[in-house]
Formats: C-alpha cells, sequence, structure tokens
C-alpha cells in the first residue's frame, strides 16, 4: 500500500506554538500547541522547536504518512532560501539572526522550510481557506501585532529581500504613537490589540461604563481584547467607538495597499477580526469609500477562513515548487 503523503508545518508566535499535520485537500489530521516561552530566549526556543518538529515527524510516520519535508511560520524578517530570520522579530527577544532553517534541518536531516508567520497564513488562505481561486490577494493579520502577506499572480511576493507584505508598519500618521519598530505612527501603533486596549482605557477614564463594569466585574486591570469584544456585543458605545475607529485606521492603510496593487481579494484574520462586532463589515466599508473606482469594483474583502490553524497549514505546504 502507498503512504499517503502530508504536509507537516509549525506556527511559531508569540505566545503559543502551534503545530500539525495536513492532508493534501487541506484537512487537519493532527494539530496541538505549546507555549513558546518566548523570554528564555533564542536557545530553548530552538531546541523546543526541533522537539516538536522531531515529534511531528515520529507521529505522522506511526500512521504510515509521507512527509516530504517540514514548514515553518516565524515572527520576523525571514530569509526564505536559508531559513535565516534576517530582520525585526520584536515579540520574541534575540530572534534576530537565528539560523532555524540551519539548525532544523541538521536536528531532522530532512528539508526544512521557513518563512514570515503572515507570509504563512496567506499561503494557506490562499490554497485551502478564503482565497481559493484569487490570483492576487492581500491578507493581513490584526491581533498582538499588524502583518500583511501578498499574493500576486498565484504567487507568494516575497519583496527585494523577504520583506514584503510589513502591512502594520505603512505610517499613517508622522505624529502618530510609537511603533514597537521604532518609527512614529504606523498602522500596527493604532490597530494592534495593546493600542485598542489603550485607546479603551483612555476613554473609560475612572468611569467604567455599565458594559464594562458587567465584563470586567469592576476591574479596569482586567480589560483585555476579549473583553473589549465582549463589552461591544453588549452594545457598549466606548468599545464600538475603539474598534470602529480601528477599522478606520485598517481601512486608511489598506487603500494605500490596494491603490498600489488592484487586488481581487483582502483577507483581514487574526484576533481582532474574530472579535466580530462588524469589524470586517465596517474595514469594507471604509475601504470602499478610500480608493479608486476601479480598484474597488471588482474587490471582495472577506474574513479569514483558517482561523488559528492558518499558520502551520501554510508553513506546512512552503515547500510546494509554485510558492
Ligand atoms: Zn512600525
Amino acid at each position: 500500500m502507498s503512504q499517503v503523503r502530508v504536509y507537516a508545518g509549525i506556527d511559531i508566535g508569540a505566545t503559543n506554538i502551534k503545530f500539525g499535520l495536513v492532508d493534501r485537500e487541506g484537512n487537519v489530521l493532527l494539530k496541538e500547541q505549546r507555549p513558546t516561552l518566548a523570554d528564555k530566549g533564542r536557545e530553548p526556543l530552538l531546541h523546543l522547536v526541533a522537539n516538536i518538529g522531531e515529534r511531528l515527524i515520529l507521529n505522522a510516520a506511526e500512521e504510515d504518512y509521507e512527509v516530504s519535508w517540514l514548514g515553518i511560520g516565524t515572527p520576523g524578517t525571514v530569509n526564505f532560501r536559508t531559513g535565516q530570520v534576517v530582520g525585526m522579530s520584536p515579540n520574541i527577544s534575540g530572534w534576530r539572526g537565528t539560523a532555524i532553517g540551519e539548525f532544523m534541518k541538521e536536528r531532522l536531516n530532512m528539508p526544512v522550510w521557513v518563512d514570515n508567520d503572515v507570509n504563512a497564513v496567506a499561503l494557506a488562505e490562499h490554497r485551502f481557506g478564503a482565497g481559493i481561486g484569487y490570483d492576487s490577494l492581500v491578507c493581513v493579520t490584526v491581533g498582538t501585532g499588524v502583518g500583511g502577506g501578498l499574493i500576486l499572480g498565484g504567487k507568494l511576493w516575497r519583496g527585494g529581500n523577504n520583506a514584503a507584505g510589513e502591512i502594520g508598519h505603512i505610517p499613517i500618521d508622522p505624529s502618530g504613537p510609537v511603533c514597537r519598530c521604532g518609527q512614529r505612527g504606523c498602522l500596527e501603533a493604532f490597530c494592534s490589540s495593546s493600542a485598542m486596549i489603550e485607546r479603551c482605557r483612555l476613554k473609560l477614564g475612572h468611569d467604567l461604563t455599565p458594559a464594562f463594569k458587567t465584563v470586567l466585574n469592576g476591574d479596569l486591570e482586567q480589560l483585555s481584547i476579549k473583553k473589549l469584544f465582549a463589552a461591544a456585543r453588549k452594545k457598549d458605545e466606548t468599545a464600538l467607538t475603539v474598534i470602529n475607529e480601528t477599522a478606520e485606521y485598517l481601512a486608511s492603510g489598506l487603500a494605500g495597499v490596494v491603490n498600489l496593487l488592484n487586488p481581487n481579494l483582502v483577507i483581514i484574520g487574526g484576533g481582532v477580526a474574530d472579535g466580530g462586532a462588524g469589524f470586517v463589515e465596517t474595514v469594507a466599508q471604509n475601504l470602499r469609500r478610500r480608493i479608486c473606482d476601479s480598484a474597488a469594483d471588482n474587490l471582495r474583502v472577506v474574513k479569514a477562513t483558517l482561523g488559528n490553524n492558518a499558520g502551520f497549514i501554510g508553513a506546512g505546504i512552503l515547500g510546494e515548487e509554485r510558492y
């Protein structure tokens, strides 16, 4: 009996490492997650990822699956050819410069492909999710950070030095708040979950609205992105204002991208998009208002469909020749 060929992928996040096995149709056969423990530094994290990789390959062998390579998605700019993190990765200390690909190939003795985590999400949504059938799409994730991935002409666009798609660092206000990248007024400085929480905190002041009193048990320290969306579902004006402002900021950043690239599809994913409260719909309305008519004509704006699985699914297909 011939073996079933499957993809094996690992998605290194700032909080959790998600990993799994996926069949050729994109069905998840196995998925798990472990805490990243990013504050422990580079070496322990590298060994943890290697252990996870070994276990994934072992699990696949036990099920008689054939795995041709391992794929890894990680925060930061990654040289796709060498598998090294070459640019900023503010959520994992000391990660810049790490030769993940080389280390993993040696440990696992098999081909290993490494790319930026949001590039992997874009690939997964294009192949198996909201982007099926679209050749030109922009994928943006809004959560702890704001990331982007571009599929142009059916292929992932990595740019001249693997740094394409950094939608989060498009400047939208030269005098805006300082971003994690060190610049001022980047999209991420307005739309990340921490920026939303901070704006909400400022608007609330010391007087919690009835909805926030309930969801926070009267304690502002408990404010999180989930609680903010919970208040929005109770029709809290402050929560809805913060979410709508964020949607407007995101639309203004995306307007530049859409006018430049004329994609047919914008996919919005990540924790903030998952919060609901009409966020994606509001981004779509604001975006349509801001872009050229010809760019708006064939444009669809949709929510990502693969959720938390997108990162490891996309990592798993990194070794496909077409990308
Ligand atoms: Zn920035």
